[in-house]
């Protein structure tokens, strides 16, 4: 495809502080997230544009019609998907690019794009995951069961990613995704040109 920044799917159950992971990282790298459209609502303190875009279910149907997305899925009875265009244009201008989505998506991707590099991000401890669901206060018991139930389906899919990182404390997580980018972009098949170009 001959495009030169590194694309990072990360996935993990919900919980596993893969926002809170990616804003960190963000801080600190010069990466681009990709904002995915949703048709849930937002929660407190999220921003339309900012979070997600927030987009009502017929105009999201309406944007698989015209072939929008890079990917989408239905999670949790909402749909989610990545807006396409500009994603490839993030990476064909040489920036690196962060897709936050779940397993479906990933999994989508990485047939499509294997140059991808694909994180799955882990909770320390179940009881861990619990805790930090509830302490977020936007699920109803009925919500977080579902979640809960959902994440140990979606750990038994870790070994299907090329990487897995425990979120135990964040800074360690955020060094430990850094270098996975920086060994992603050593690999000798996609620098071949560059490197032969040297010598
Ligand atoms: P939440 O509702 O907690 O923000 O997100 C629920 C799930 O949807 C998370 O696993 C999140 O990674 C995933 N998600 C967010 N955006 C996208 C997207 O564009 N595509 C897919 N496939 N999943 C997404």
């Amino acid at each position: 495809m001959g495009v030169k920044g590194q694309l990072l799917v990360i996935s993990g159950p919900s919980g596993a502080g893969k926002g809170t992971v990616c804003k960190a990282l963000l801080e600190k790298n010069d990466i681009w997230i990709s904002v995915s459209a949703t048709t849930r609502s937002p929660r407190a303190g999220e921003v339309d544009g900012i979070n997600y875009f927030f987009t009502p279910r017929e105009d999201f149907l309406k944007k698989i019609e015209n072939d929008d997305f890079l990917e989408y899925a239905e999670v949790y009875g909402n749909f989610y998907g990545t807006p396409k265009s500009k994603v490839f244009e993030m990476l064909e201008n040489g920036r690196d690019v962060i897709l936050e989505i779940d397993i479906q998506g990933a999994l989508k991707i990485k047939s499509a794009y294997p140059d991808g590099v694909f994180v799955f991000i882990l909770p320390p401890s179940m009881e861990e995951l619990e805790s930090r669901i509830t302490n977020r206060g936007s699920e109803t018991p009925e919500s977080l069961k579902t979640r809960l139930n959902a994440a140990y389906d979606e750990i038994s899919f870790a070994s299907k990613y090329d990487y897995a990182v425990v979120n135990d404390r964040v800074e360690d997580a955020v060094k430990k995704i850094e270098s996975i980018i920086m060994a992603e972009k050593c690999r000798v098949y996609k620098i071949k040109d560059e490197i032969l170009g040297r010598f």
